[in-house]
């Protein structure tokens, strides 16, 4: 079973629903988490099974950090939004750098992710 982490900063958050969609029943069956708002958006639009964390600027970011360095998520998908600040972004890189210590695969905008999403789907 692949651990897929899904996190969409608020102006991103529709990219990641779409995303979520065209990959819908390959994802059925995989262990999915997400930040608090992200995470609920997906169950309500696609009805898929996803454990809910805190929200990004309540420490959501942290928490999936945390389940990369413990191994309990293996890839990461994070829809950034580059051009407004957002007040956890110290919490943001902190999650990217510790994919990058732990070589967990990492897409930050909806090219990438869907490039990794189709690799890692498609070896089960
Ligand atoms: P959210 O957090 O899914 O709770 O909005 C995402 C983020 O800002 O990192």
């Amino acid at each position: 079973m692949r651990k897929i982490a899904l996190i969409a900063h608020d102006k991103k958050k529709k990219d990641m629903v779409v995303l979520v969609g065209e990959f819908k029943d390959r994802l059925k069956g995989e262990f999915l988490v997400g930040t608090g708002n992200t995470g609920k958006l997906i169950v309500k639009e696609h009805g898929l099974n996803v454990k809910i964390m805190a929200s990004g600027p309540l420490g959501g970011d942290q928490q999936i950090g945390s389940m990369v360095t413990t191994g309990e998520v293996d890839t990461v998908i994070f829809l950034r939004d580059p051009l407004t600040a957002q007040p956890h972004e110290p919490d943001i890189t902190a999650l990217m750098r510790v994919c990058d210590v732990h070589a967990v695969p990492l897409a930050t905008n909806l090219t990438s992710a869907r490039l990794i999403l189709d690799a890692i789907l498609e070896e089960k």
